[in-house]
């Protein structure tokens, strides 16, 4: 099961992922929006690192509240209210002192309705729902077939991971890459790009 440490670490790994992805996720940013994707994330998540270690949370919900709350604070754009609200909803489902493999899914769905709650894109508008959305369905299925919490976590990051290199051929209708159009075609959405390796961290802080 996870506990609030396993919550710790992730966060320790999903700053430092960001911040060593910042150049690329920014270049893939460049490509079909403003440049900034990398920089947003890098700046919220030192900031979420931060703030994690100087509190005293003891639940995984009180640790995701605490990353909700300072990335709505820190990155401003599109990624921190759309980042802000997934982790706000997945919070508010994990007050338990550990999470299994039901319950990893049950997270996982409560940030990806936030993210449309928020954003209110679909299923192939080229965003990071078209992470998320293999990510979730993987993680039920997984859970359902009696995986471990961790392997639950390892499908739903591969899933993200697929999820985002599928949308390199689609056309972007929804945030900034949207008013390229048809131009948006034969770029990765940068936010499905931060979300796999998001959920990436998430999995490797289980093992
Ligand atoms: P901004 O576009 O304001 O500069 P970022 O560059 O930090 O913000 O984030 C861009 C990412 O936000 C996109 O790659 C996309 O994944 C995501 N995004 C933008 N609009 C939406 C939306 N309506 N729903 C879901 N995700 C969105
Ligand atoms: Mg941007
Ligand atoms: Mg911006």
């Amino acid at each position: 099961t996870l506990d609030v440490a396993w919550a710790r670490r992730f966060v320790t790994l999903a700053t430092e992922t960001v911040v060593e992805h910042r150049v690329e996720l920014s270049e893939l940013d460049r490509e079909i929006g403003d440049g900034d994707h990398g920089e947003n994330l890098a700046r919220g998540f030192t900031a979420v690192a931060a703030a994690v270690d100087g509190s005293s949370a003891e639940t995984v919900g009180g640790v995701l509240k605490l990353v909700a709350t300072t990335l709505m604070s820190t990155v401003g754009g599109a990624a921190g209210p759309l980042y802000g609200t997934a982790f706000l909803r997945a919070a508010k489902v994990s007050d338990a002192p550990e999470i299994d493999a039901e319950g990893v899914h049950t997270l996982l769905d409560a940030g990806l309705e936030g993210i449309v709650a928020r954003g209110k894109a679909n299923v192939g508008d080229k965003t990071m729902v078209d992470a998320w959305t293999p990510a979730v369905a993987a993680a039920q299925s997984s859970a359902a077939s009696g995986a471990s919490p961790a392997e639950v976590l390892r499908a739903a990051a591969d899933a993200a991971q697929q999820g985002a290199v599928d949308t390199d051929p689609l056309v972007a209708l929804k945030g900034r890459a949207s008013y390229l159009g048809e131009r948006s075609v034969g770029h990765r959405d940068p936010g499905a790009a931060s979300s796999a390796l998001l959920l990436d961290a998430a999995a490797r802080a289980a093992q």
